[in-house]
């Protein structure tokens, strides 16, 4: 199909000027609602469903103060009411998204079947974030789905983005979960929720395929024109917009994903629906951290073959990007074949971003400054051998700087010893000194991540009405770069590792 851009017929589309902040209303409330104008192919009005009992079971003060919000009005009944889908705040246009998404491989229309967008939150700073009810009701895309979530999942969500964050790495995060004080059915009655995600933005990689499904070439046009001002402001006026979109998704997700696996994380469930243009990490369902080294790392019950184990995640990511850049051809040149070069061009940058990225965060955690041809070599010499000894990720990096009160060990076997040998060479020939490097390596390498144990341990507990445990554990995982104040026990991996851990997707 030959597009251009110009016979679009279609006005300029911006976001409206963030410098004319509206003042805020009632509890500091300043809801936009520019998603709303994209073509109506892309969304459904629909409200929430109101519930029973609405109770908040965690409220994060910090992130309602930075959205501008009234920390303290809305921490009891009002905060409850509103953030459960009872009451709606002032200015909100609730919609459901739609979107389409492949799928362990297999392309499937979806939408937020229980995710309901109250609008875009401006801050005082003049920043736009989505805030969404997750677990809110059915919605038109709902199919066979009760548009609910359980309290276990959706407190899970809060946990691991929270700590996401708290490490340095883009992500939607958590600003409540409300109980709902009804039931949801699974494969048994589980106390109902509602999690309140705070997002750039809900666009995924899935939105384009919905649009490209359906045919609509002026929708993908206003998607290209809307993601590139929402999310890359200074490339709106590219030249060939497709292309720039293209381009700033790929860089973006090539730097997502080398930030994933520097400190372990395996996000389980990499659809293209769960793929935000903006390159922040969406939709913790099944993901989970790892323990024991190894690329083969898989946690989903769901996913027999191993398609989104750790290793598997950056090729996996160019995977979907691909399905980015076939939705987008058409808009990428008026004919096929250089259509197709370009998006191949695009994609073939991938590998080299992310390798830069790789080599950039794992000199940082090895304490390295200067470049090496061999750094490469020696980063996966370490890899290798804690493969071999199954050695803890986490704790054989932050074990590279031994403080007394951290704990944290490297492996004791031959093969590492000789690694260390050649790693402190290698240091050597560097100007910067010891101090130096040590304190690079503490800013790269986390004491604390979520272990699989004590999330579970602070989600049984919350789920017999005792939060402490994970009230605690926020804590902890606020400040994850302090290698000399976590207990040890928050340092640990399960006494049994994590073989055999499970994970189910959030439903
Ligand atoms: P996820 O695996 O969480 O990314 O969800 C995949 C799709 O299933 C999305 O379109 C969700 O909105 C939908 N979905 C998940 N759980 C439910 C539910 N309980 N009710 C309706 N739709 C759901
Ligand atoms: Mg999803």
């Amino acid at each position: 199909m030959a597009v251009s851009r110009k016979s679009s017929g279609m006005p300029p589309r911006s976001l409206p000027s963030v410098s004319l902040v509206p003042s805020p209303g009632k509890d500091g409330w300043r809801l936009e609602h520019s998603y709303a104008q994209l073509p109506a192919l892309l969304h459904t009005a629909v409200e929430p469903t109101p519930v029973a009992m609405p109770r908040l079971v965690v409220w994060n003060r910090p992130l309602a103060e930075s959205l501008g919000l009234d920390a303290i009005a809305l921490a009891g009944e009002e905060g409850a009411a509103i953030f459960s889908g009872n009451r709606l705040p002032p200015g909100a246009a609730p919609l459901a998204q739609a979107y389409a998404g492949h799928q362990y491989g297999h392309f499937t229309t979806l939408g937020d079947g229980r995710a309901i967008l109250l609008g875009e939150q401006i801050t005082p700073r003049g920043e736009r974030f989505d805030l969404q009810l997750k677990g809110a009701g059915p919605t038109p895309y709902s199919r066979r789905g009760d548009g609910r979530a359980a309290l276990g999942p959706m407190l899970r969500e809060y946990i691991i983005s929270e700590a996401m964050h708290a490490l340095g790495i883009p992500t939607t995060r958590s600003l409540a979960v409300t109980a709902t004080g009804q039931p949801v059915y699974r494969q048994s009655a589980l106390p109902g929720a509602v999690l309140t995600r705070v997002a750039a933005s809900h666009l995924r990689v899935g939105t384009f395929q919905w649009a490209a499904a359906k045919g609509d070439a002026a929708a993908l046009r206003a998607l290209v024109d809307y993601t590139l001002r929402r999310h890359f402001p200074d490339r709106a006026d590219a030249e060939n917009p497709a292309h720039t979109l293209l381009t700033a998704v790929m860089e973006s997700q090539a730097a997502l994903l080398a930030r994933w696996m520097f400190v372990g994380f395996v996000h389980g469930v990499m659809n293209t629906d769960n793929m935000a243009l903006s390159g922040e990490t969406i939709d913790y369902g099944p993901c989970a951290f790892m323990d024991a080294y190894d690329p083969a790392t898989v946690f989903s019950s769901i996913d027999a073959h191993g398609r989104y184990a750790y290793g598997n995640q950056p090729g996996i990511a160019q995977w979907n990007l691909a399905r980015l850049a076939e939705t987008l051809l058409p808009l990428l040149h008026a004919e096929e074949a250089p259509a197709i070069a370009l998006a191949t061009e695009a994609l073939d940058g991938f590998v080299k971003h992310y390798q830069r990225h790789w080599l950039a965060d794992m000199r940082r955690k090895l304490g390295l400054f200067t470049e090496e041809a061999d750094d490469a070599l020696l980063i996966e010499g370490l890899l290798a051998s804690m493969q071999k000894t199954k050695a803890d990720f986490t704790n054989t990096f932050a074990g590279l700087t031994p403080v007394p009160e951290s704990h944290a060990a490297v492996p004791g076997d031959e093969e590492f010893a000789r690694w260390h040998e050649r790693w402190q060479a290698r240091l050597g020939r560097q100007p910067q000194t010891p101090g130096e490097s040590s304190q690079l390596r503490h800013a790269h390498n986390p004491a604390v991540i979520p272990r699989n144990h004590l999330v579970e341990a602070a989600l049984a507990a919350a789920e017999q009405n005792d939060l402490s445990v994970m009230e605690r554990l926020l804590a902890v995982l606020a400040d994850p770069y302090d290698h000399t104040r976590h207990d040890l026990a928050y340092r640990l991996p399960a006494p049994d590792g994590s073989a055999g851990y499970r994970t189910f997707c959030g439903t």
